[in-house]
């Protein structure tokens, strides 16, 4: 096997499972995204665990994702987040997926194929209460449920709206998202007054579950937490208030391949933008930015080999990058190398601390993981 490779800590996946189901009621169904392969982890592994420890379905955004998962023996519900077009339509309908649906060219699509195949398709209606991404307007739910409910194939299924800014500790956020859940009611309501089951009612993601309880309704759609990280500032406080915490499901490993002996003046990497100040060594690692390790990490970025930190020094290549050792550091050749994961399984530190130095999030750093590292799965 390649040196460069993603460890996933199965009891990491319940061990965060049972913490988000310690914010649900009992009745309160739980549903875990595992799309771009379970956040970077792996989706068949992700979407097993979670359905043998108490999630009811799982959610992928498209059609592929979906169809790895029923190939794997998934047969749970699986809720397609995002929209597919009209070529994988009849995939959608073969592979009995649950798409969200917001207009009615959509949904006939979907309903003259389930005639065509003659099978039948939940649907979720997907309502925008702010999010301005999928969703129609709070005022044409009625009429939208009426269409789906009148179909003799299609079942209303749920109703769900997605939140902007549930992850955010300040006023006007948490005023915008308890907005988000006035609309969302508003919606349900003018579609039960008009003598239709919406269905599964569902808004929260990560952030929601546990900052927003008035927003858990009857399921709730997790995903980063899953895999071990908050989405924002406010779900972090609200799990630190309980004295719980998530643990990071992947570890980004690698070793070092070689060992060089530089001298001051020496310089490393495209662009010579390093410089050795004085005789130092410099590893070498294999990984680059085409594992998923960006380019612009270095300089900023710090790996863990045997439990001390050094920095990644010159421009990450494609494939390799290089790390400043300096004098007497003991490491030798083949010596493991954590780039990132859990604390307590020896990195020194987690996807959300590399994102900080990417100015970016959690999510962007477990999803680039790419497809060339192998996934390792351990209990
Ligand atoms: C990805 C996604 C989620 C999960 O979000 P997390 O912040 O990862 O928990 C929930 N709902 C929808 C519609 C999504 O696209």
């Amino acid at each position: 096997m390649r040196s460069t490779r993603a460890i996933i800590y199965k009891n990491n996946f319940i061990h965060n499972i049972n913490v988000i189901r310690s914010f649900l009621a009992e009745k309160t169904k739980l549903c875990i995204t595992v799309k771009a392969n379970g956040y970077g982890s792996d989706s068949v592994v992700a979407a097993k665990t979670a359905l043998e420890n108490g999630a009811s379905c799982v959610a992928v955004a498209t059609v592929g994702e979906a169809k790895v998962l029923r190939e794997n023996g998934i047969a749970s519900d699986i809720l397609l987040l995002s929209l597919c077009n009209k070529e994988e339509v009849p995939c959608v309908v073969l592979q009995n997926l649950s798409p969200f649906v917001f207009d009615t060219e959509y949904i006939k699509l979907l309903e003259d194929e389930c005639l065509r195949q003659g099978k039948k398709l939940k649907v979720h209606l997907a309502v925008d209460t702010g999010m301005g991404r999928l969703g129609c307007k709070v005022e044409d739910a009625p009429s939208l449920a009426r269409k789906i409910s009148s179909s003799s194939v299609l079942e209303l299924a749920g109703t769900c709206t997605h939140f902007a800014i549930s992850d955010e500790d300040k006023d006007d956020a948490k005023f915008y998202t308890m907005n988000q859940i006035d609309l969302f009611n508003r919606a349900v309501k003018s579609i039960e007054s008009s003598g239709i089951n919406p269905g599964l009612k569902h808004c929260s993601a990560s952030a929601g579950i546990f900052s927003y309880k008035s927003a858990h309704f009857d399921m709730v759609r997790s995903g980063i937490s899953y895999y071990g990280y908050s989405a924002g500032t406010l779900d972090k406080t609200f799990l630190k208030e309980k004295g719980l915490s998530l643990k990071p499901v992947l570890s980004l490993m690698t070793k070092v391949s070689a060992i060089k002996d530089f001298s001051k003046g020496m310089c490393v990497s495209y662009g010579c933008t390093w410089e050795a100040k004085e005789d130092c060594q410099i590893a070498v690692l294999p990984i680059g930015y085409a594992d998923g390790l960006f380019r612009l990490l270095s300089p900023g970025l710090m790996v863990s080999i045997n439990g001390k930190k050094y920095p990644v020094v010159g421009r990450i290549c494609m494939d390799q990058c290089m790390v400043n050792l300096g004098k007497n550091s003991g490491v030798s050749r083949y010596d493991d190398v954590i780039i990132f994961g859990d604390l307590e399984k020896g990195a020194l530190q987690t996807a959300s601390d590399v994102a900080k130095i990417a100015n970016t999030i959690s999510y962007e750093i477990l999803t680039s993981v790419s497809n060339r590292v192998e996934r390792v799965i351990v209990e």
